[in-house]
């Protein structure tokens, strides 16, 4: 049956080839997000240039990377914190001339809906001996677990740089660790009972980190859950004047053509190219363009899709996935003790309940600004639903502004993960197949580099150059 499976790709991809020779390729790109726009730069490096890129946005550059303006200031609303060992957006700050904002931590505790379980001392070692007391030497197992996550993680790399793609989610994950496609296929919670961790670790303080990052519970999958942790990493930074930089500096390098348009249908044609049709936003009219690939740069949401695929031989409702609805509300005043049952409330209130108002409450700093925390009094609270006026008073006390801002953040992650493949025909590809293992601006880069590998490859046929030790999984496509 897989024999099958690679001859009727082979066949595909030789089919798609045979319109490719010593043409330049016309490239539609959907969506202008990190993935987008990277993908774009991509395909330019790879091409050399010798390629004819078009990127489609019905919003702003940036997708889920944007910033608001409290009181004069502008803030991350959307993806703020980057990994240190985040290697392609370490590189993009190099390229495009960019600076990093490293991010002060501010203090932090654990509130279980009645009382701060866990407090932060102002003194390093206080912390740590408390943390002892409370969850024993599992907190430095599991930190050393996430390390060398992150070291297999972090074997793409290398894979890339010599031009390697693959088909599937799986393939990719497989290779990095044989262990990471299990890990998509159980919960965290799972996970981390059988490594033999402590109920109150991860009851208490791994869950309060799904809560934060996530909005969701140690419910989500093992792989998720550890890109989620590595996301507690003291070293973490953000792009200064903003994260959206990134993506929109990264379309002017690629010299993509923007076009402000709602991508509405892609048709098959019978030679295996593409018809596009798009509404244009300036002038309201509905517009076709052919094109040799198209880029899926956007999640296809369960309920929310708007792109008509046409003349495929699969549904692609197969592909679609429920995204976690989240609220970010900005609000400027002071957390309210009262309501935490505090005289001392710390700048960040993480919570591992989830019946309560919120996931977490942080003080946050402007994206211009030093991380002098102390001095900000603008907090951003995650919420799974918008807070009400009366809550937010509540939660705080003399509110002077408050903004929200609500988001189909990230997928509902609900294992075993039935993952999507990069490949959904020959020369359409879709980036956000990644984000069903885990959603992050990096995983972003890497499905975008994988795509742009992907295409490239099957446009000049390096066949060889797919799916690395046939590490394809039939079960995906
Ligand atoms: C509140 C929040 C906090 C987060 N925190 C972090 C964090 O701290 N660190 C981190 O690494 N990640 C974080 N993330 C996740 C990260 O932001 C995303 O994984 C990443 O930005 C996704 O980028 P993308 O390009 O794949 O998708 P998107 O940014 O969603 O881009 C897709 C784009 O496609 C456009 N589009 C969709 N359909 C069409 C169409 N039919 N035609 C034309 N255009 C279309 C959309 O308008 C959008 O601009 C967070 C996300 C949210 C929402």
């Amino acid at each position: 049956m897989y024999k099958l499976y690679l001859i009727v790709c082979c066949f595909c991809y030789a089919f798609h080839s045979a319109i490719s020779t010593n043409r330049i390729p016309k490239i539609g790109i959907v969506g202008g997000g990190i993935g987008g726009t990277s993908c774009a730069y991509f395909l330019k490096e790879l091409f050399e240039g010798k390629c004819n890129i078009t990127l489609f946005e019905r919003e702003i550059i940036g997708g889920r990377l944007q910033i608001q303006n409290i009181g004069g200031k502008y803030y991350e609303a959307g993806g703020a914190v980057i990994h240190p060992q985040n290697k392609y957006m370490l590189n993009f700050l190099e390229t495009l001339g960019l600076h990093m904002k490293k991010l002060k931590g501010s203090k932090f505790g654990i509130f279980n809906g009645e009382k701060i379980i866990f407090q932060e001392s102002d003194w390093y070692f206080v912390t740590i001996a408390d943390f002892f007391w409370r969850y024993g030497f599992s907190v430095f197992e599991l930190w050393k677990d996430v390390k060398s996550m992150l070291e297999d993680f972090s074997s793409i790399y290398k894979l890339q740089e010599e031009n390697y793609a693959f088909t599937t989610v799986n393939g990719l994950l497989e290779y990095m660790s044989p262990s990471f496609r299990n890990m998509t296929q159980e919960t965290l919670s799972f996970h981390l009972q059988k490594k033999g961790y402590s109920k109150r670790l991860l009851d208490e303080l791994v869950q309060s980190i799904m809560m934060v990052n996530y909005g969701q519970t140690n419910n989500i999958s093992a792989f998720a859950g550890f890109v989620s942790l590595a996301g507690a990493d003291p070293d973490l930074w953000s792009v200064e004047g903003g994260n959206k930089l990134v993506p929109s500096k990264l379309l002017t390098k690629s010299k993509a053509q923007l076009i402000h348009g709602d991508v509405s249908e892609i048709v098959l044609k019978k030679d295996g190219s593409y018809e596009l049709t798009y509404v244009d936003e300036s002038s309201s009219t509905t517009v076709t363009e052919d094109y040799d690939i198209i880029i899926l740069a956007a999640p296809l949401i369960k309920g929310k899709r708007n792109i008509k695929f046409t003349n495929f031989q699969k549904d692609f409702d197969q592909y679609e996935a429920t995204y976690h609805q989240l609220t970010a509300t900005f609000v400027k005043g002071k957390l309210n003790p009262v309501a935490f049952k505090s005289p001392f409330v710390p700048d960040e209130i993480l919570t591992f309940n989830p019946d309560l108002l919120f996931n977490s409450i942080g003080k946050v700093t402007g994206v211009n600004e030093e991380a002098q925390q102390e001095t900000s009094d603008v907090y951003k609270i995650f919420s799974n639903q918008p807070l009400l006026e009366k809550e937010i008073d509540y939660l705080f006390e003399n509110v002077d502004i408050y903004k929200e801002i609500d988001w189909l953040a990230y997928p509902h992650y609900n294992p075993p993960e039935k993952l999507t493949p990069f490949f959904l025909y020959p020369g359409l590809y879709y980036i956000n197949a990644i984000e069903l293992a885990a959603s992050a601006m990096e995983m972003s880069c890497i499905g975008s580099k994988n795509v742009a590998l992907l295409a490239f490859n099957l446009w000049n046929n390096l066949i060889d150059k797919v799916d690395y030790h046939k590490r394809s999984f039939k079960d995906e496509l």
